[in-house]
């Protein structure tokens, strides 16, 4: 801690740095060590896990979250070969239903499942990580006798297309009114103090730190003013926010969007408006919240619905055009069915989880979920007819002989070092899509090929504790958006008080900042920059994280008394890696606009006793998605069983 810069920035202060969760496979391995077995030596002796442990709360950990150490280093060692699947634990357990993955899909399959075939049904949910409810992740901070809530992932009920009728029928099945959210989000609170938008434009990419109210939206001359940007280029962006210009006259609107689905908003900008690159540094990170990367691999069809400049004098119709990515096309119906949790969808999960395993979450409506305590010795409980086992890395389903009479598949699992196996007479794959192919390949080689397809988006989700937020009403923004810096945001707290929870009113109070960033690679295709972005974020050390966002903190909010070594009191950074489902775009999937079939549409496909969910089985990055799979999944398998 020489460093002067680092003491200034508040590197030395006492905040949790790491979360230890590789104690648990200390806790884990000891646990089988204490019944003399080790892998080979089949045991019925009960695992009794980390999850009993008085104090065990996932919520509360702060430091690296998301992904985190002791998350994914199975499931890598898998890829890499590094794994012997010889000699698991048998835990003779049987279920009617094993699902791999305990995100919001895998949830809402179990819960499918049980209605179905009964309360009594056994059904085992796996997940790898310490907490349920995959992206739908739930950050808490305890201070001074109150606890905060933030969202770590899945941040609303909110979809560019209408909700399905499935999907709805389960969200009004778990209690959430969605017409109730302007009830409960005090939506004039930032308002009522004079805030808005800013634009943070740093000394690295734009020429100086200058903090800018208002918003690069309508990039008013007033507004441009306040920027570092050269005059020339200030001129330059007018011009394409307000020029009525037809770059092709002579086209009709279909033939003009199928040209703009073949070429990116950055070439759209430099090579038919012919403006200067640095036009497009105001936009570049704009589309970073839907497709994980900026403006230089979007196509400048999807900017059009977007409503980015540069296309108010071409004529275009209305509407969607061939290729268009869902997150560009307008649905007033679906913007109207909107709601946000203060942890955002994680309370979707923990609503499904109640209804699997009610003696692990107290409480009866969707509001009391806001403030319940989930009782996580009790989500894996053999008195439970529906269990969930996280810190469990699926390494293998099979079926128990061939697929088309088997009658049943074997589910193996790693927890800590120990490889553990159990029976399901049928399975959900609800995990992420690339995984399947090392987990499963007893697949069709064509399905394989199709899962494979599935990308992730790497994203982070960074939520700061902060003890007062006095800086952004001095500075009079609530909304800091930062095209240049690593993350590319900072909001304060989403206002909503539901059940017995109270947001943050008064500038002097603590409230969560919530921070995110895509994480790519300007200039490469945008499947090689997710691959880039997520090599980044696993080589990316906590330390340099917080640094950046204490640096980053310090320049945006300085001017307003924001001190970063004494306003920060706890950060939890929630790297995704393996972030949104890979949505298809039309510059890099060709049958996204030529036509064909899908390959989340292949990938899906049922097979024998084992079914396929997750949001990637719709290659579609939203809840509803992850219900509508898990849903179809279920009916497949019922389907089956109902076969002669
Ligand atoms: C940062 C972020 C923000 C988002 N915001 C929104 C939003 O506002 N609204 C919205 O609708 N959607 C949002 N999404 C999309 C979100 O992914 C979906 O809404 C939905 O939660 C996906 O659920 P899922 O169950 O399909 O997948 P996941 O939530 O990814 O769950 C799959 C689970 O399977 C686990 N798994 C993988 N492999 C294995 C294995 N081998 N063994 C055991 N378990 C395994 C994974 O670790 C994961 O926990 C967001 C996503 C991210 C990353």
């Amino acid at each position: 801690m020489g460093n002067p810069r680092d003491r200034e920035l508040g590197m030395n202060r006492p905040i949790t740095r790491r979360d230890f969760i590789s104690g648990l496979a200390v806790g884990i391995g000891g646990a089988s060590l204490i019944a003399g077995c080790g892998p080979g030596e089949p045991t019925t002796t009960p695992d009794p896990g980390l999850e009993k442990v008085k104090g065990y709360y996932p919520p509360a950990r702060t430091g690296l979250r998301g992904s985190h150490d002791g998350s994914f280093e199975s499931a890598h060692m898998l890829k890499d070969g590094g794994i012997s699947l010889d000699g698991a634990v048998d835990r003779r357990e049987t279920y009617d239903l094993v699902v791999v993955g305990g995100g919001i899909s895998g949830l809402a399959a179990a819960h499918y499942f049980r209605q179905q075939a009964g309360p009594n049904a056994k059904i085992l949910v796996l997940d790898n990580h310490d907490d349920f409810g995959g992206h739908a992740r739930r950050n808490e901070f305890a201070h001074n006798g109150r606890t905060y809530i933030g969202y770590g992932g899945t941040q609303s009920i909110d979809s560019p297309a209408p909700y399905s009728a499935t999907a709805k029928a389960l969200i009004n099945d778990l209690g959430i009114d969605v017409s109730r959210y302007q009830q409960v989000l005090d939506s004039g609170l930032y308002k009522s103090l004079g805030l808005s938008g800013g634009v943070f434009f740093d000394k690295e990419t734009f020429g100086a730190d200058t903090l800018v109210v208002g918003s690069s939206r309508n990039a008013s001359k007033a507004f441009l003013a306040q920027t570092p940007l050269p005059p020339a280029i200030q001129q330059q962006i007018i011009q394409l926010n307000t020029e009525q210009r037809d770059i092709w006259p002579g086209l009709s609107s279909a033939d003009k969007k199928a040209r703009l689905a073949r070429m990116s908003y950055t070439d759209f900008v430099t090579k038919e408006w012919k403006l200067d690159p640095q036009v497009v540094s105001l936009y570049q990170t704009r589309t970073h919240g839907l497709f994980g990367f900026g403006v230089d691999a979007v196509p400048a069809q999807d900017a059009f619905g977007l409503n980015l400049p540069g296309f108010q004098g071409m004529q275009l119709e209305p509407g969607a055009g061939p290729g268009q990515n869902h997150d560009s096309i307008r649905s007033a119906e679906a913007e109207d069915y909107y709601f946000h949790f203060p942890d955002g969808n994680a309370s979707v999960a923990r609503l499904l989880v109640r209804k699997l395993v009610p003696a692990a979450v107290p409480g009866t409506t969707a509001d009391d979920i806001v403030t319940a305590t989930i009782d996580y010795a009790r989500l894996d409980d053999s008195a439970s007819p529906a269990r969930i086992r996280l810190n469990s890395t699926v390494v293998k389903v099979a079926h128990d002989g061939p697929a088309a009479s088997a009658a049943s598949v074997t589910v193996q699992y790693l927890r800590g070092n120990t490889l553990y196996k159990v029976q399901g007479k049928a399975c959900v794959l609800a995990c992420w899509h690339h995984v399947i192919p090392h987990i499963c390949g007893e697949l069709p080689e064509t399905q394989l090929t199709a899962l494979r397809y599935a990308r992730k988006v790497p994203l982070v989700y960074t939520n700061v504790f902060i003890r007062q937020w006095t800086a952004f009403e001095t500075l009079k923004v609530n909304s800091v958006s930062s095209p240049g810096m690593w993350h590319g945001s900072a909001n304060l707290d989403i206002p909503v008080s539901l059940g017995g929870y109270t947001h943050t009113k008064s500038p002097d109070q603590p409230v969560v900042i919530h921070m995110s960033k895509a994480a790519c690679k300007p200039g490469l295709p945008g499947p090689a920059q997710h691959v880039a972005g997520r090599a980044e974020l696993l080589q990316t050390s906590f330390e340099t994280i917080e640094r950046g966002i204490r640096d980053q903190l310090g320049r945006m909010l300085g001017g307003g008394g924001f001190d970063p070594a004494g306003d920060i009191l706890a950060i939890t950074v929630n790297r995704w890696p393996h972030g949104y489902a890979y949505q298809y775009n039309s510059l890099a999937d060709p049958f996204w606009i030529e036509g064909g079939e899908q390959p989340c549409a292949v990938a899906r496909k049922p097979y024998g006793r084992i079914a396929i969910a997750n949001s990637d089985a719709g290659a579609y990055a939203y809840t509803d998605a992850a219900i509508d799979h898990g849903y179809r999944a279920v009916q497949e398998l019922t389907a089956r069983n109902s076969r002669p």
